[in-house]
């Protein structure tokens, strides 16, 4: 069993409670090791809204706002919208600029915006995909992207089947560029996929919308598609060939860390996926996911409460507020930094857009937000600094905590604050991803 939360409180070692500002906005002069750093850019949750223009009446802003009025709207978005085509290619420009040659890109999911389903169909979903593809490809031809599919990328929404189907065939040819043909077979079966994207690195690209709450085609289903068992045989594999794997995916595991008690995908898969990802931890050297919007950070434990992966949550490029949201986002997209002799985790630069500057300007400036390990003392991301980080985050009066949560929000606004209950999720959530520690980390919350 873990240990409890107050066990952890009282081990918390005390330098890290000291939390240093990023000095700097370029981060060209940090040095890791032998200075030999692989990178990678995560994109998610771009939520592309054709219907976004600038008009007098808010109402009529766009199509996702669904008749609330937008608030501000301006050329790069509104928090009411989804993203205007000018946010996203504003996105991919300054990636392009800030690192044209990374390893590769991850992309998790969520073009289509938040529309009723009358407003979409087949075609027009696949038409999305299409622009969201190609404008990837026209401003990094010679980079490869890893796909994994999102909830939005189908019509009706979350209805992903279990069987081929025309989204799954369109997204295969759209991005045969980038997979080969043994990745494009099963996702143009089942919306998932493998692929050595390294020596001795294979991605896994999961569909984890079988298992979302949602989705009712699949819901009475053990093993849809039988993506469990493929993915069991595929960390075999790689555990035979001496590989190491990250996992990608749309909804990630664990709890949602503004919603009490509430995994982001159903419970029973979520129990699934975290045991056999204990199972190969040992190969698994990040888990990489987007959907929430939001910018957070778990540690999977083991059994024994061990610190045996990192797993990241990427925030969405649009600042779509949600109707029950107390709060937006800003546009966010981040840089991975990676030791290639193990592939593990060194750290996050995460980058956004201030959505009000940009439109006031009329121009897009995007910049670095915060690196993880900058921002919060920690020599690496490997899955123990990450622990250290929630034991420090969990301290109460904790001065990171703000911090965190003010990028939770991509910096949307910093005078918001967590507290009690609010806090108390989001600790829980970051520190345990299983039903029973993170039962038995609330009950020692409360009492806290
Ligand atoms: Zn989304
Ligand atoms: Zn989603």
């Amino acid at each position: 069993m873990h240990r409890s939360v107050l066990y952890y409180l009282a081990c918390l070692p005390v330098h890290l409670l000291v939390v240093a500002a990023p000095t700097s906005n370029k981060l060209h002069n940090v040095h890791y090791g032998n200075g030999n750093v692989g990178k990678f850019w995560h994109i998610s949750d771009l939520h592309l809204d054709p219907s976004y223009h600038v008009t007098k009446d808010r109402t009529k802003v766009c199509l996702s706002s669904s008749d609330r009025p937008a608030s501000d709207p301006g050329a790069y978005g509104d928090y009411m919208c989804d993203s205007p085509y000018q946010l996203i290619s504003s996105a991919f420009q300054f990636m392009k600029h800030e690192s044209p040659q990374p390893d590769f890109m991850i992309w998790t999911g969520d073009s289509p915006p938040h529309v009723r389903a009358e407003e979409l169909s087949t075609q027009q979903v696949i038409d999305i995909l299409a622009n969201t593809t190609h404008t990837i490809r026209e401003l990094f031809p010679s980079l490869t992207v890893y796909p994994a599919v999102g909830n939005h990328d189908y019509w009706p929404q979350d209805q992903l089947p279990a069987t081929t189907n025309e989204i799954y065939q369109a997204v295969a040819k759209l991005w045969a560029g980038w997979l080969k043909p043994e990745a494009l077979a099963t996702l143009r079966e089942g919306g998932f996929y493998s692929q050595l994207v390294r020596p001795q690195l294979r991605l896994v690209s999961l569909n984890t919308i079988l298992y979302y709450g949602p989705n009712n085609v699949t819901e009475n289903m053990t093993d849809p598609t039988g993506q469990l068992k493929w993915l069991r045989n595929t960390l075999e594999a790689s555990r035979q060939n001496i590989e190491k794997v990250y996992i990608i995916a749309h909804v990630p595991i664990g709890y949602l860390p503004y919603a009490m008690d509430t995994t982001a995908m159903r419970e029973v898969y979520n129990e699934r996926l975290v045991e056999m990802f204990r199972d190969y931890s040992d190969l698994i050297s990040g888990q990489f996911y987007g959907h929430t919007h939001r910018d957070s950070i778990m540690v999977m434990l083991g059994r024994q409460g061990k610190p045996l992966g990192s797993v990241f949550v990427t925030p969405s490029i649009t600042p779509w507020k949600g109707a029950r949201d107390p709060y937006s986002n800003n546009p966010g997209v981040r840089m991975y930094l990676y030791d290639p002799a193990d592939y593990g985790v060194l750290d996050v630069w995460q980058y956004y857009l201030n959505l009000t500057e940009a439109n006031r300007e009329g121009s897009s400036a995007w910049t670095l937000e915060y690196s993880l390990t900058q921002a919060f003392e920690l020599p690496d991301a490997r899955p123990q600094s990450l622990h250290k980080l929630g034991l420090s985050l969990a301290q109460p009066q904790s001065k990171a905590f703000h911090k965190y949560f003010t990028y939770f929000m991509v910096s949307y606004n910093d005078t918001i604050t967590c507290e009690g209950y609010c806090k108390t999720i989001q600790i829980c959530s970051l520190m345990f991803v299983d039903s029973d520690s993170y039962s038995a980390c609330m009950k020692q919350q409360s009492i806290l």
